[in-house]
């Protein structure tokens, strides 16, 4: 009968959300136990210089080593971290790290940059400039060293607000990047008001078509407002000629090396990264 069916259609549906949010539940649970009990990594991936393919610094990247699961990417769990709240513990954590690993590499006279992902959560804490300036208080690191990659969509959400927080955090000593760019609602306004110092051009631009149009666009912008651009998702020795050809000043992407944990890619020579082969 229809209404029986109805009832039925009904009832499949709310089991698919339910089913949908007992999962969320049980992201959550585990993911609060994954920070107490060491199951959260940082990965590190370098950016390298454009003209010389000389390693200018890192990228933190989070990692989760599930139990069952092996490593589950970012993409899986930061979101529901975002929508928890959980993000910022996590992000501090992640934080501390970067930052600590950055110190050490510092001391073996390796002066490269760190950049860690902030997200919109962990800025609108009232305390996120405190808590930046004691995790580098903590692990001694230059300040200068430090990058923290906002995307447009976190500094759109209060444009005013985000000015006033990345200036008292560029008054530490740190750098501050746009990630993703272009992926957001990109306002140009914003690109002359912001206190920041790099625009990340997301992967997107570099792999898409009219690749060639969009990043030489993106770099000259950056350029005029005195911003680095670094070109994201490099996996082909034909982008990497591309975005040389267009002047972007730093480069991140397979070809050059995947995340990797620190132990894999602590610099035992100078010259180090790997070439584009490896
Ligand atoms: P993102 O900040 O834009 O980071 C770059 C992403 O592109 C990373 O993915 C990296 O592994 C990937 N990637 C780098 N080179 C290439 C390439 O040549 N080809 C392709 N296909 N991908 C490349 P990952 O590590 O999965 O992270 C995804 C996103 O998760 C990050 O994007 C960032 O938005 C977020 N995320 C990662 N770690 C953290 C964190 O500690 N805190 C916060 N809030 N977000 C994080
Ligand atoms: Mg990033
Ligand atoms: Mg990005
Ligand atoms: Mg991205």
């Amino acid at each position: 009968r229809a209404k029986q069916s109805g009832r039925n259609r009904v009832r499949t549906y709310e089991a698919g959300m339910d089913s949908e949010s007992a999962q969320r539940l049980i992201l959550d649970r585990d993911l609060r136990a994954a920070l107490t009990t060491g199951e959260l990594l940082v990965h590190y991936q370098p950016v390298v210089e454009a003209v010389s393919g000389q390693p200018q610094g890192f990228e933190a990247l989070v990692r989760w080593a599930h139990p069952q699961q092996g490593l589950v990417s970012p993409g899986k769990f930061i979101p529901v971290a975002e929508d928890t709240g959980l993000i910022v513990p996590i992000g501090t954590w992640v934080l501390g790290e970067a930052c600590r690993q950055a110190a050490a590499w510092q001391g073996r006279g390796q002066a490269l940059t760190m950049s860690v992902n902030v997200s919109a959560r962990q800025f609108e804490q009232p305390d996120f400039v405190a808590i930046v300036r004691d995790a580098l208080a903590e692990s001694g690191l230059d300040p200068r060293l430090l990058i923290l990659e906002l995307t447009e969509r976190v500094v759109l959400r209060n444009p005013e607000a985000a000015a006033v927080l990345l200036h008292d955090l560029r008054a530490l000593g740190i750098r501050i990047a746009l990630d993703d760019f272009g992926t957001g609602y990109s306002s140009l306004g914003l690109l002359k008001t912001l206190p920041i110092d790099v625009l990340k051009i997301d992967r997107s631009f570099v792999q898409g078509d009219s690749a060639e149009v969009m990043v030489g666009a993106i770099v000259s912008l950056a350029h005029a407002f005195g911003l680095k651009v670094i070109a994201e998702g490099v996996e082909t020795s034909e982008q990497l000629a591309m975005v040389q050809a267009l002047h972007c000043d730093g480069v991140q992407g397979y070809l050059f090396a995947r995340p990797a944990p620190a132990h894999e890619l602590m610099p035992v020579r100078p010259g180090w990264p790997v070439s584009p082969e490896q």
